[in-house]
Formats: C-alpha cells, sequence, structure tokens
C-alpha cells in the first residue's frame, strides 16, 4: 500500500488546554490509518499536528488560542546565553557527578517545560529555571485535542492492496512516493548512538577569575582609548566581535566533549520505529513525570495511555536511499544517564525536519533543565542530518501559542518561523510580530494580501479527491458515477452513509469532502485516501 489513508472528522470543539476553558477549543481533525512521511511534512507545512494517529488542525480565526505552527532552522541556530548556561551546567553535572551550588535550593528547575514542544520556560537571566508547578500544568500530553468518540472502520490493507494490484503496481512507480523504501520490518535498525557528553573546558570558577580579568583589562585600555579621544564603543564592538566569532562553540562541541574520568556518562540513543516499545522503565518514567509536572490523574496513566500518545504513529517507516541513515518515521531518542533513563524524546523524522511530539523526563533532574536540553539534542540531530539530506534542517516545536503566555517560550529557539494560517507561508518571529499578536491574537501574518495558498482547494478539484470506498480506491468522480447505477448494493450504501451523517451530523458527504479538500490542499486531497463509509 502507497497510500496515506485518513478518516476525516470535520470540525471538533474541545477543552482547551491553555486558557482552560471548557469547549473552546475548535479545530477540525481526521484519524489516519497510515501516512507517508511527506505527507505528514505537506500536512504540517498547512498547520496539522499529531497526537498518536490522530490528527488536528486548529481553526485560529476561530479558536480561542489560536496556534501557529513553529519551526526553527537548525542550521542558522544561535545558542543564547541561557542555552550555554545550561549545556556548561550539563557537563560540570557528567564531570563532578554534583549539582552545582546555587542549583541545592534551587525550586523545581523547569517544571514549566511545555510536553508538546519539548521545550521550556527559562527566562534570559534566570537558567535556573525556577518556575512553579502550577505553570506546568500547561501544554501536557492531556491538553491536545482527542479524537471524538466516533466509530472508525476496520481496514485491512493486504485486502485493499489485492484488490487494487493493478492501481497499486501504477502507484509504486509513481514519481510522488519513496521508490526505493523499505516496508516496516527493516533488518538490522541501526541504533545511532550519538555522543556522551561532558566537557573539561569552560566555565568553573577560575575561568570566573579570568573574565574578571580580562574585564578590568579591557576597562584599562578603554580608558587609556579615550584619554587619546578615541572613540571607545566603535573600538571595543569590533574587536569583541572578531573575538566572538573565533571563539563560538557550535552545539556538536559541547555535546562532542567527552572524557573517561567524568563521574556520569550521558548517552542519547535514537530507537528506531519498529525497535520501539512500551518498557517499564519508560512506563514509570512517562508516569512519574505526569504526576509531577502535569498533576495527572493517576488512574489515567497506564502504559496503554502511553502507547497511545508516544508510540502509535501514522507515520510511515521508510528508508529511501537519499534519505536519513535510520529513516524516516517515529523515532524516540532515549537519554541514559549511566544505566538510568533519564529522558524520552518523542519525535519525527521527515523529510524537511525533525518534528518533537513529546518530551518527558525525571523530574529529580530538572535542575538540568531536560526540557531545553532535549531542544538542544534535538536541534543538534537535525544538524547531523542535514549533513546527508540538505532539505533537512528544520526542528518544528509544534504550536506557538502567543495568547497563552507560558507557552512563548518556543520563540527563542532563534531564528524561527512561524506559518500564514492563510497562505501557509512561513515568517520570521520578531518582535514586530509579536506586538501584532498582542494587538490581536489572530493574525494572517503574511502582510501581502494577495499572496494566497498556492494549494488552495476549489469546488472543480472535487472530480479527482482519492476516495477508499468498499476496498477499491477510487477518484469522487468515479464514485458518483458509481452511485447512478441502481443495485442492491448503492441503495445499502446511500441507507449506511445516511446513518453516518446522523452521527457525525453531517448534512452532506461532498461538502464534507470539499472542507477537507480545503484543510488538506489540493495535491494531497488528490493523493492521500479520504475513508468513504
Ligand atoms: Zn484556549
Amino acid at each position: 500500500m502507497k497510500f496515506t489513508i485518513n478518516q476525516y472528522f470535520s470540525k471538533q470543539n474541545s477543552r482547551c488546554g491553555y486558557c482552560k476553558g471548557t469547549k473552546c477549543s475548535i479545530s477540525h481533525g481526521m484519524h489516519s490509518y497510515t501516512m507517508f512521511p511527506e505527507d505528514y511534512q505537506e500536512l504540517i507545512d498547512r498547520g496539522w499536528r499529531r497526537s498518536g494517529l490522530y490528527c488536528y488542525k486548529p481553526l485560529n480565526n476561530e479558536t480561542c488560542c489560536p496556534c501557529y505552527t513553529i519551526k526553527c532552522d537548525a542550521l542558522e541556530f544561535k545558542l543564547n546565553k541561557s542555552h550555554k548556561k545550561i549545556l556548561k551546567r550539563m557537563t560540570r553535572f557528567l564531570r563532578d557527578g554534583k549539582k552545582d551550588k546555587n542549583e541545592e535550593t534551587d525550586r523545581t528547575g523547569d517544571f514549566s517545560k511545555d510536553a508538546v514542544g519539548s521545550c521550556v520556560d527559562i527566562d534570559e537571566d534566570d537558567c535556573g529555571g525556577g518556575t512553579d508547578k502550577q505553570s506546568a500544568s500547561v501544554g501536557g500530553i492531556n491538553d491536545e485535542p482527542r479524537e471524538p468518540k466516533l466509530p472508525i472502520p476496520n481496514i485491512n490493507f493486504d485486502v485493499i492492496a489485492a484488490a487494487n494490484q493493478e492501481r497499486h503496481e501504477e502507484a509504486q512507480r509513481s514519481p510522488e512516493h519513496f521508490d526505493d523504501q523499505v516496508p516496516t520490518e527493516v533488518e538490522n535498525p541501526v541504533i545511532a548512538t550519538e555522543t556522551e557528553c561532558a566537557s573539561k573546558s569552560s566555565c568553573d570558577g577560575s575561568n570566573q577569575q579570568r573574565k574578571k580579568a580580562k574585564t578590568i583589562r579591557l576597562e584599562r585600555r578603554q580608558a587609556k582609548l579615550a584619554a587619546k579621544g578615541i572613540e571607545v564603543s566603535n573600538c571595543e564592538t569590533s574587536a569583541s566581535k572578531k573575538q566572538k566569532v573565533s571563539q563560538e562553540k557550535t552545539l556538536a562541541d559541547y555535546f562532542a566533549d567527552a572524557s573517561a574520568n567524568d563521574k556520569h556518562k550521558l548517552q542519547v540513543i535514537l530507537i528506531p520505529p519498529n525497535k520501539k516499545h512500551v518498557t517499564d522503565e519508560a512506563f514509570n518514567l512517562y508516569k512519574k513525570y505526569q504526576l509531577l509536572v502535569h498533576n495527572d490523574d493517576p488512574n489515567r496513566l497506564t502504559p496503554s495511555s502511553l502507547e497511545r500518545f508516544c508510540y502509535k504513529s501514522p507515520v510511515k517507516y521508510t528508508k529511501p536511499r537519499s534519505g536519513p541513515q535510520d529513516g524516516y518515521g517515529s523515532f524516540h531518542q532515549q537519554y541514559w544517564l549511566d544505566d538510568k533513563l533519564i529522558a524520552v524524546g518523542v519525535i519525527d523524522i521527515l523529510p524537511h525536519c525533525v518534528s518533537s511530539v513529546y518530551f518527558f523526563y525525571d523530574p529529580d533532574y530538572s535542575f538540568l533543565s531536560l526540557g531545553t536540553y532535549g531542544s538542544l539534542r534535538e536541534i543538534d540531530l537535525v544538524q547531523q542530518l542535514a549533513k546527508k539530506v540538505p532539505a533537512l534542517k528544520y526542528y518544528y516545536m509544534g504550536f506557538y501559542i502567543h495568547s497563552c503566555p507560558k507557552m512563548r517560550y518556543k520563540g527563542r529557539l532563534e531564528p524561527s518561523y512561524l506559518l500564514c494560517p492563510e497562505a501557509y507561508t512561513w515568517h520570521l518571529l520578531t518582535d514586530e510580530t509579536r506586538r501584532k499578536l498582542d494587538e490581536s491574537k489572530y493574525q494572517r501574518l503574511n502582510s501581502n494580501t494577495d499572496a494566497q495558498d498556492v494549494e488552495n482547494f476549489q469546488t472543480s478539484d472535487l472530480s479527482k479527491v482519492m476516495l477508499l470506498y468498499d476496498n477499491a480506491y477510487l477518484t469522487y468522480h468515479r464514485y458518483i458515477q458509481s452511485l447512478n447505477i441502481p443495485t442492491i448494493d448503492n441503495m445499502l450504501d446511500a441507507i449506511r452513509s445516511r446513518i453516518y451523517k446522523k452521527i457525525t451530523g453531517d448534512d452532506d458527504d461532498r461538502d464534507l469532502i470539499i472542507e477537507y479538500g480545503k484543510l488538506v490542499g489540493k495535491s494531497l486531497a488528490h493523493r492521500m485516501l479520504y475513508v468513504k463509509t
């Protein structure tokens, strides 16, 4: 089967995890049986996002808290002061095995980390975290829209493949899909071990002293220059700029320094889609995180809920030759501190990005700001993958929700871009953007009013929409033609369709398919299969 298959549900009202309203979050959704990585890439580039097998797209001009898809250009990524502090703190911890003195008494660390985007709310000036537990309840996994409890038809892929052999072969030849992909059963999946990290260099007490001495020297020099009437500021900036360029440490530099003498060893291991399974360690970690960080109801914390949100994924595991060594699909990054699992990053590796799905960690190690550290690791992963696949250069953090101040931290990974909810173009997140969003929570973002969605779906595109109906895939046009032949089967279908409409409240399937076409865009509507009941 070479098709993405979705059961579309239309508009849903649900509880909002950001403003805590009961029914004010409005989104469109669909259940995805299977999704090709390039199709999911296109969907997230149109404002969709997945939670387990459920894909949803917030209706930004109507919903209480507009959600703007946010991505960071990993190849242009600039570490800020706070990131560097976190990286150095981890290095010191691994080297000495001790918490920093000022962190012993620190509060909960980066508890406000948003699970969805795997980032952290840390003030530039307060990188020890120090956000309270109350803020932590924002953005947890339970705050995402849930799949409505509507009947999902069972789909037998073998039956469909057999019934559509000819088309199946045709699709395999299609250049739109990977021509050399390997299906889910991949032999010898490589567990790509990343680096252990620890650094002998940089920020300890003696370094602080050196810094002071340097500052004193610089001040003396400036005083001398000033005495000679030379403009101090220009002179200073050009000198310090040069120094910065030559000394700038990259993310990889921070992660690469490891020493055998380190007290602890941190290993970040990439687990491929076919090797992921719920273990006691992963479940206990998830449970502890959900309970302590998101005040979750213990009764809801079962291995099956973990599996539903963090393991199940419609994204098909594919390994095209031109793609990353470990392929595309839904992976986990496990963080092992010596022999203890302390964090798990749930990520999708797609043709243009690594997309963060969820991140959970052991709250006992929140002094290490694991949420932010995890984001930096994921950016590093993008940087590594981009060496082989240059198009894969973005880090998707999920949604930027400006109307919820606790969810604004995602914009701190720079440079970041927001997706225009109308034209589906990307726009650099600047202070000007923030100012506009302060004025009005819904913004088009693309200031050119002529700019339109290039995948704009018109009614005339309806006839070519691909449907999966009665185990066959066919265009909407063919489906309508088949209905005109009055057979008992068709009459039964009509009755079945009427019952479906009663359940879903939809007046007309035709309108529903048009709505779906507009949300997924023309190309995807003509490529993916819409499950017609
Ligand atoms: Zn809301």
